[in-house]
């Protein structure tokens, strides 16, 4: 609300209060006027009907005289009646000027006057007519010419005159206040129209100001009403999204290996990222691609990605593309980006300062979209918001995942050949032992030894053996199954436990072995170094025995016949199917060594 807006607002009301109180004051002062006009007219009614009265009264009473004197002069009775009748009319003249002068103290004195003249008039013609009757005409007639009559009829016209004079100054006074009067009812009455015309102006202003800004404030409430349900999503979407985070991230910390990790992920990222396809990569170990470990929303589960084709990865930081923005889009989102909308957002995912993998969004379609209603750029602000703070989380986990696998195997794996360690084995050789019997299979347990290992040493250094030891560990893994575990059980001795595995497959793989590393050459970088033999001796569980220290002790026994033997052999545990002829050569370069 503007300055202005709010002083009109302020003094608008009081205005229009003012404007009534004058209205209202200019009413009284209306009516006043109206009285005095009234007041005027009824004086100069007044001051006319007085002049009236007093016109008629001389009328009358010259009518009285006429009679008197008609018949005192013809002694005709006739003339009696206007005598008569113009006494009784002036007498009732005479009362209603006395009637309508009551009111006047100017005409009061000059009435008295008048009253007494006239009743002395009215004595003369009385005794003129008396003396008619007593005395006869010509007395009568005398009466009449003494003059006397006359002399008070001059009288009351001069009177009569002198009051008609006193009325009409008074007539004039009055007509000058009537007409004073009437000019200030029609200046009342102009000032009244003008101050209505106003103040219904102004009240017609004021309410449009009021009813502006009722709809202004309405407005304004609608404003904020909008704003406060737009921060009430908003907060409610932060609270959503930090309720998925926090339970994303209770599930992924209690996640012990990345498979588990990588099998929650699907469904998770899912979940928060509903207008969303995408992948998370991980680093492969060499480091020159990343590999999918996750995929969701329709995205290909499979994949690699080379660093080189990720902005984020070669910028080291979050890159967002969005539509009508100059950023390039991700060669490795070509495909992804194609199917769905033009946003797409790739997050390195952090750890310790270093960069172990990336997640990758794309907007999907807008027919697909959980919210089409919002704008793609809202979509990805919200999306990055959510996913810095999820890959940071992610990338944690699958750093720690990493290190706890590390340290995992380290301690179940002996270091230099990368067989399981003998502490592995006693925390692991029963149970392998137990399985077997449970699914009714057979297993072999074989004690695999190097042939003269110290003169191997003696002769090519001990780096060398070394390599020798790690040759024959791996060859040795490459060759088995996933089943089956090798065990480094001493110094050149290894024990490798084959899952179900009769006697005869075993003298089988275990002969094919034994020769393959007879003829197999490996290097330690400086040349090929002579291959090495191993002598082995087997034991069949259950066939032999059913306990794993029993199972050792029996192959062990067996090795030493291998051993005793000539080496470079096979022999089983007493009890055990016979070798086949000829399987037992030394190879030639051993026994050059030797
Ligand atoms: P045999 O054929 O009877 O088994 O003879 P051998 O020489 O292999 O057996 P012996 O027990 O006399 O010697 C074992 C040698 O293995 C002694 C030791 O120096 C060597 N050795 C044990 N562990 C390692 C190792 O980790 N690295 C290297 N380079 N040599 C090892
Ligand atoms: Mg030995
Ligand atoms: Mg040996």
């Amino acid at each position: 609300m503007t300055m202005i807006a709010r002083l009109n607002s302020r003094w608008s009301p009081l205005a229009a209060l003012a404007a009534t109180a004058c209205l209202v004051a200019n009413s009284f002062w209306l009516s006043h006027n109206i009285r005095q006009v009234i007041d005027a007219s009824e004086w100069v009614e007044h001051e006319t009907e007085v002049q009236l009265e007093l016109a008629r009264l001389e009328s009358e009473l010259l009518n009285a005289e006429t009679g008197q004197r008609g018949y005192i002069l013809t002694a005709n009775p006739a003339f009696l009646a206007p005598y008569y009748e113009g006494q009784a009319r002036a007498l009732v003249r005479l009362s209603r000027v006395a009637g309508v002068t009551d009111l006047e103290a100017g005409l009061s004195g000059q009435l008295d006057e008048l009253t007494a003249t006239i009743t002395e008039k009215f004595d003369e013609m009385a005794l003129s007519l008396s003396l008619m009757q007593a005395e006869g005409q010509a007395e009568a007639r005398e009466q009449v010419a003494s003059a006397n009559g006359k002399l008070l009829m001059d009288r009351i016209r001069t009177l009569i005159g002198a009051m008609r004079t006193t009325t009409e100054r008074e007539l004039a006074d009055r007509r000058a206040a009537f007409e004073a009067a009437q000019f200030q009812l029609y200046g009342a009455l102009a000032v009244f129209v003008i101050g209505s015309l106003l103040l219904i102006g102004l009240l017609v202003y004021v309410t449009r100001q009021e009813l502006l800004r009722r709809t202004r404030d309405a407005v304004e409430i609608e404003g904020y009403a909008r704003s406060l349900n737009a921060s009430v999503a908003e907060l409610k979407r932060e609270r959503n999204e930090i309720r998925a985070l926090n339970d994303a991230a209770g599930y992924m910390q209690s996640c012990d290996t990345i498979p588990e990790l990588t099998a929650l992920l699907s469904p998770t990222l899912a979940r928060m990222f509903s207008d969303f396809q995408g992948q998370v990569l991980v680093h492969a170990p060499s480091r020159n691609r990343l590999d999918c470990v996750a995929a969701f929303g329709g995205a290909p589960t499979l994949g690699a990605v080379a660093p080189s084709e990720c902005w984020a990865l070669r910028r080291g930081q979050d890159h967002r593309r969005e539509k009508g923005g100059t950023a390039p889009l991700c060669s490795h989102l070509t495909d992804i980006s194609g199917k769905g909308g033009v946003g797409t957002l790739c997050v390195p995912l952090v750890a310790h300062g270093d960069t172990i993998g990336l997640l990758t969004l794309t907007l999907k379609c807008p027919e697909n979209r959980e919210h089409k209603e919002v704008e793609e750029a809202e979509l990805l602000d919200q999306a990055q918001r959510l996913a810095e703070t999820m890959g940071a989380q992610l990338g944690l986990t699958i750093a720690n995942l990493r290190m706890r696998e590390s340290l995992r195997q380290q301690a179940i794996r002996d270091p230099l050949t990368d067989a399981f360690n003998r502490r592995y084995l006693d925390a692991i050789g029963d149970k392998i032992l137990a399985q077997s019997a449970r699914f009714g299979q057979q297993l072999a347990v074989v004690m695999i030894d190097v042939d003269h290992f110290k003169h191997y040493n003696d002769l090519h250094g001990h780096v060398a053996g070394d390599q020798a030891l790690i040759a024959v560990s791996g060859f040795i893994q490459s060759r088995i199954r996933e089943a089956d575990w090798l065990f480094r059980y001493g110094g050149e001795e290894f024990l490798l436990i084959m899952q179900g595995l009769d006697a005869e497959d075993a003298r089988e793989k275990l002969d094919a072995l034994r020769a393959e590393i007879s003829e197999f050459q490996f290097t330690n970088g400086d040349g090929v170094l002579p291959a090495v033999t191993i002598s082995l001796g087997c034991a069949i569980f259950p066939d032999q025995a059913r306990d794993l220290p029993e199972l050792i002790a029996m192959a062990d026994g067996a090795l030493y016949e291998a051993k005793h033997n000539g080496r470079n052999r096979l022999e089983f545990a007493a009890g055990a199917p016979a070798a086949d002829e000829g399987e037992t050569v030394l190879p030639a370069g051993l026994l050059r060594s030797a």
